[in-house]
């Protein structure tokens, strides 16, 4: 089963999408990226996840002669790659260190032959001199470098072996190259344009933004039971991500959520690579496994069907934010970005940050993202503008598929509320933390306030009037804002700063969020991702056979079809082959391997 693009009669774009993979029509910027490539000239491509990236060397690859060398840092990714476009009926492979002399034996020979329309290396492979020579001798349809901002030395995902590719321009200059990244800073781009594009090309840069993602920002009360109560509401069953701070917390997180009667695994350093990587392969080919996980998940992750992720403890930064969040729905269909935080939260964070040895340049750049992620959280407006302006997009706002959109937050006079607790914080010698301050203002009379004389201070009790939940929400406010700040020592005591003058002395005012209650948020709605009923029993039987297939074949049973292909063909109930194929996501191979047996399926519903 071998259609090296020699064989293929020549077809334009438009006509490979939709026999080989199935698609009506392109999206975004796809269309003119492949123009672009296919016509021999550069490209940098920068979408965000699951914006299509994929398509943009993949359609060139079979308009041109020869072979496409796609570089991946990413041997999961690669792999993955590789079932999908065989499913397809795309002649691919993959070279790196997971093979065994045999099988890299056999594929260098079919890319010697021709015989290959994509191959796959890994950079520690493409930089080998023998590998080098070896594309010397053949046809080259492009390069492909994928996740291009690993050239970036400032980036968190840095690559050593990806600086040396300079080398493709240098030893291949006629072969159009294409870089490709979901990191779309301006520092980034120029380090990419520089190494790997340094003979220019064209820029494409799509929206970032990414519609079908709901954006909710909680105040934490009782972490485990707000999550419990998110996800029973709107995604029992479905696959997601909850990122935890610490190991043990993502350990705990999974042992709560499984005795809750939930697949859930844990994932973090502390477990051994093999556990590691069995629980990652579980969460890709299973349905509805959730993995509680450190950041150390998610890099090289591209299932399309995470319905939801969740953070129970603050990212580090509103990049990581974006990034964590962005793994969930990348198939296009609706999907969740859910947060709880408060105030220990952000006074942990601070504190990381005042302990930080980095150099003071690098410090400042992360306090400027934690802020960015701090303003993003009190927000009381649509959290689409402060989260793509991060990424230097402008969005008019009322996006209408976030928290903050579909329930307007009430907002209130806090400032003479913040008077108290900053002269309440200065009384007591800028050296308690919250618990303690509030129970000063409500004037508790305990053994603690006592021995420390806190009964005797004139802010003792004046703040009666108000509540010890909004209390809470005012100190976190203001300590979000930057009005008080955590003490270095670390024993979570809270202290004035610089900033917060104007606002003692009455010279300003502030207004602060009413904190959502939590009941009104698991009253919402479940969100049904597909327009199906997912417990009819055409449904099911439609994914027993995927799942069947996809563990026959080995695969992930989205590599035969995706959610969004099996609820259009549900729509579609094809009688025979024909209407079939017009069905989007089936494309002629898998229509020929799978179609008989789809209609079989649904001919025995009948
Ligand atoms: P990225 O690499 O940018 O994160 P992918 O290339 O993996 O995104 O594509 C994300 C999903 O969108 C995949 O499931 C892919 O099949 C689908 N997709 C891409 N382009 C189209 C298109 N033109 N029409 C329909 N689906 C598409
Ligand atoms: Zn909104």
């Amino acid at each position: 089963m071998t259609t090296a693009s020699a064989a293929l009669p020549a077809k334009n774009a438009e006509q490979l999408l939709k026999s080989v993979f199935g698609y009506e029509h392109f999206r975004g910027r796809q269309q003119a990226i492949i123009e672009t490539v296919s016509g021999g000239s550069n490209a940098l491509v920068l979408m965000p996840t699951g914006g299509g990236k994929s398509l943009c060397y993949q359609v060139p690859a079979l308009m041109r002669h020869g072979t496409a060398v796609v570089v991946s840092p990413l041997i999961a990714l690669m792999r993955d790659q590789v079932e999908a476009l065989t499913h397809n009926g795309v002649a691919a492979a993959v070279l790196n260190s997971s093979l065994d002399a045999a099988t890299r034996q056999r594929t260098e020979k079919r890319l010697l032959a021709g015989e290959l329309d994509l191959v796959y290396v890994a950079p520690e492979r493409l930089l080998r001199p023998s590998m080098l020579s070896l594309l010397e001798r053949i046809d080259l349809a492009l390069f492909a470098i994928d996740e291009a901002h690993c050239v970036s030395q400032w980036g968190h995902d840095f690559r050593p072996e990806y600086l040396q590719l300079d080398v493709i321009a240098r030893r291949f200059p006629s072969v159009p190259r294409i870089a490709l990244t979901a990191t779309a800073d301006e520092r980034t781009r120029g380090e990419i344009a520089q190494r790997l594009l340094p003979d220019g090309g064209e820029t494409f840069i799509d929206s970032f933004d990414r519609p079908n993602i709901r954006y909710t920002v909680g105040i934490k009360q009782n972490a485990r039971r707000q999550l419990l109560a998110f996800i029973r509401s709107r995604h029992a069953g479905h696959s997601g991500i909850v990122y935890c701070f610490s190991r043990k917390r993502a350990e705990d997180t999974a042992r709560f959520l499984a005795d809750q009667g939930f697949d859930a695994l844990p994932y973090h350093a502390g477990l051994d690579t093999g556990t590691r990587q069995a629980h990652q392969d579980r969460f890709i080919k299973e349905d509805g496994l959730i993995i509680c996980a450190t950041i150390a998940f998610g890099m090289g992750i591209d299932k399309p069907d995470v319905r939801f992720v969740a953070h129970l403890d603050l990212p580090k930064s509103i990049e990581s934010y974006y990034q964590e969040t962005g793994r969930a729905g990348r198939d296009g269909l609706p999907a969740d970005a859910w947060m709880v935080y408060g105030l220990s939260d952000v006074v942990q964070i601070r504190q990381l940050l005042t302990q930080s040895s980095a150099p003071e340049a690098q410090q400042k750049l992360e306090r400027e993202r934690l802020e960015a992620l701090l303003a993003y959280s009190e927000h009381a407006g649509c959290r689409r503008p402060p989260l793509l302006g991060y990424l230097g997009e402008n969005h008019p706002g009322e996006c209408g598929n976030c928290d903050n959109c579909l329930n307007p937050p009430d907002t209130w006079d806090a400032t003479e509320a913040a008077r108290m607790a900053l002269s309440c914080v200065y009384r007591t010698g800028q050296r308690f933390g919250a618990t303690h301050l509030v129970d000063v203002l409500l004037g508790k009379d305990s053994e603690r306030v006592r021995q420390h004389g806190h009964d005797r201070v004139s802010t003792f009790g004046i703040g009666r009037d108000i509540d010890r939940r909004t209390w809470h929400s005012v100190l976190r406010q203001l300590l979000a804002a930057g009005h008080l700040q955590p003490d270095p020592e670390g024993h979570g005591g809270l202290r004035l700063s610089e900033q917060c003058r104007e606002l003692l002395r009455g010279e300003a005012a502030i207004e602060m969020r009413h904190d959502p209650t939590p009941a009104a948020k698991t009253s919402r709605k479940a969100t049904t991702p597909l327009d199906v009923d997912t417990e009819s029993t055409e449904w099911l039987a439609l994914k027993t056979w995927r799942l069947e297939t996809a563990r026959a074949e080995e695969v992930p049973p989205y590599v035969i079809f995706h959610d969004a292909t099996l609820a259009a063909i549900l729509d579609a109930r094809p009688a025979t082959l024909e209407e079939l194929a017009t069905v989007s996501g089936v494309g002629e191979h898998k229509l020929k391997r799978y179609g008989e047996q789809v209609l079989e399926v649904l001919a025995e519903l009948n």
